[in-house]
């Protein structure tokens, strides 16, 4: 299979030097490879992403330098896919419904015992069959969260094997632990990231996935779920997140930092990379 991989923004706002960086990154890295290059536009969070920012983001990469398969896949015209992964999970018994309100899981996490950390493993009081059955009934809107302890059931020890581009990393057991029991389908939007993008890495035939570090905790938990849903583990690669002058990430909000306010600037591709080091 030929070096696929991928450029993946959500449209919440305009594109600023990071995401320019990691854009160029990931082509760069498949132009070398002779391989394909895939834009995709991650859009489930159908109230933060605005479509007025999708054409800016073509227009920012264009600037660029660069280019990428068409159609470009919007996530939002994939619900029923994101479901069928979702009843999968279902299926094989490793999600529950968890109906708690942000607070109440706060209040869960403080009661675990000591050591457990800052993370949601769990309900400290299950809820009886007859109860969940009564308030999907009552229609009581509620969330799906991986249970890692039925994964655990389900899979053995093993949740799948982390592989790594850079040879240092080389090849880790992937332990999603550190995460705990994280909400895999959301009570607004019916899915998440994680699945929308685990999905779509192997339907779109992903071999590398090179994205920012501030990724790199997702990713055991994205090969387990490769792992429950037996789909191909591409070879990840995280690569350092530029900074300002402080030594702070870019952020959408932060203006001066857009990639179309440098282009209405009259600043070419060339002086941007140059300026940033890429
Ligand atoms: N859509 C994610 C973001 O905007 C990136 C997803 C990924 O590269 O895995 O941060």
């Amino acid at each position: 299979m030929s070096f696929t991989t991928r450029f993946a923004p959500s449209p919440t706002g305009h594109l600023h030097i990071g995401h320019a960086f990691s854009a160029w990154t990931a082509w760069r890295a498949a132009m070398e490879a002779d391989g394909r290059f895939i834009l995709r536009l991650e859009d489930i969070d159908t109230t933060r992403c605005k479509p007025e920012f999708d054409q800016v983001i073509f227009d920012d990469l264009i600037w660029l330098g660069l280019d990428w398969e068409e159609p470009v896949r919007r996530q939002s015209e994939h619900f029923e896919d994101y479901a069928k992964v979702l009843e999968r999970l279902i299926a094989l018994g490793v999600v529950y419904r968890c109906f708690k309100t942000r607070a109440e899981i706060l209040e869960d996490i403080a009661r675990a015992p000591h050591g457990m950390g800052e993370v949601y493993r769990g309900p400290a009081d299950p809820m009886s069959a007859d109860e969940e059955a009564e308030r999907v009934a009552r229609g009581e809107s509620y969330a799906w969260r991986l249970s890692l302890d039925r994964c655990r059931d389900v899979l053995g020890a093993r949740f799948g094997t982390m592989r790594f581009l850079d040879e240092i990393k080389g090849e880790q057991a992937a332990d999603p632990d550190p995460l705990g029991d994280v909400i895999l389908a959301r009570k607004d939007v019916g899915t998440s990231y994680h699945i929308a993008v685990v999905h779509d890495d192997a339907l779109q035939g992903m071999t590398h996935i090179i994205r920012g570090e501030d990724l790199f905790e997702l990713t055991p938990l994205h090969v387990l779920l490769q792992t429950l849903l037996d789909l191909p583990t591409p070879i990840y690669r995280h690569h350092r997140l530029l900074t300002d002058a402080k030594g702070q990430r870019f952020a959408k909000r932060n203006r001066a930092a857009t990639l179309k306010s440098m282009r209405e600037a009259g600043m070419n591709a060339e002086d941007i990379r140059a300026k940033w080091g890429f």
